[in-house]
């Protein structure tokens, strides 16, 4: 893919829970890349979807309404925004209700066609890189770039880590914050269009048993390793 010289494209994909997030900007800011957070896009116009009473369980609904809201990321990873036509989403997109409604809307592939070409069109404009976290980055959108990494981690670790992100009442539930997580990977992972799969030339991590600072220590080497060419 066409970026300035020395720009690295780092593709981070894997299910919820892994810590993509925290990794991804934590790499980013480490070493002056910029960062996008795929996801929040999908979440963004999960929200706008459900803001303008479209019905979630039609997909013609969704997809005729697919390129009506303008999404706008910020990609400084030490303070990520979005925005959707103007407003600023960054609380509400999180909600369980978002939550339990984005596989449902990500799955139209006129959702993707649009997503897509916007973070292809983010990606090629970041002066000197960018570290882009997903489900089909690797795959699909930036099947080009200089590294893929796939990060994994049981079913156990993923939900005691979103659980502790919750709060309150949310967090209390373990057991349903794992059964919520379970069904938003198997609808991720089973539908049609670009699901959530392992790039072949990705490498894989598996998170179950190291902290966040040995994750991003061993992305960040990874990273230093493909810049200097080894
Ligand atoms: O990463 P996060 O949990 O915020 O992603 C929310 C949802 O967005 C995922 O469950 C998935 O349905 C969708 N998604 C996707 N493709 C991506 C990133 C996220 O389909 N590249």
């Amino acid at each position: 893919m066409e970026t300035a010289s020395s720009a690295v494209i780092v593709a981070i994909d894997g299910p919820s829970g892994t810590g993509k997030s925290s990794t991804s900007k934590a790499v980013a800011a480490k070493l002056g890349l910029r960062y996008l957070d795929t996801g929040a896009q999908y979440r963004a116009i999960t929200w706008w979807m459900v803001a303008h009473g479209v019905d979630i369980d039609d997909p013609e609904a969704i997809a005729t309404a697919a390129d009506k809201p303008t999404i706008v990321s910020g990609t400084d990873p030490l303070a990520p925004t979005i925005t959707v036509d103007g407003t600023d989403v960054a609380g509400p997109i999180r909600t369980k209700d978002v939550t339990s409604k984005v596989s449902a809307v990500s799955a139209v592939p006129e959702v993707r066609t649009r997503i897509t070409e916007l973070q292809r069109s983010i990606a090629a404009q970041a002066e000197g890189g960018i570290v882009v976290e997903g489900r089909d980055i690797g795959t699909t959108v930036l099947p080009d770039a200089d590294l893929k990494i796939f990060l994994t981690a049981s079913a156990e670790a993923r939900a005691a880590r979103r659980s502790g992100e919750l709060k309150g009442k949310e967090a209390a539930d373990l057991a349903a914050t794992k059964e919520a997580l379970i069904k938003r990977d198997a609808a991720d992972l089973g539908r049609k269009t670009s699901p959530l799969a392992k790039a072949d030339d990705a490498v894989e991590v598996d998170t179950t048993d190291l902290t966040l600072e040995q994750v991003i220590e061993c992305v960040v080497t990874l990273v230093e390793e493909k810049r200097a060419g080894t």
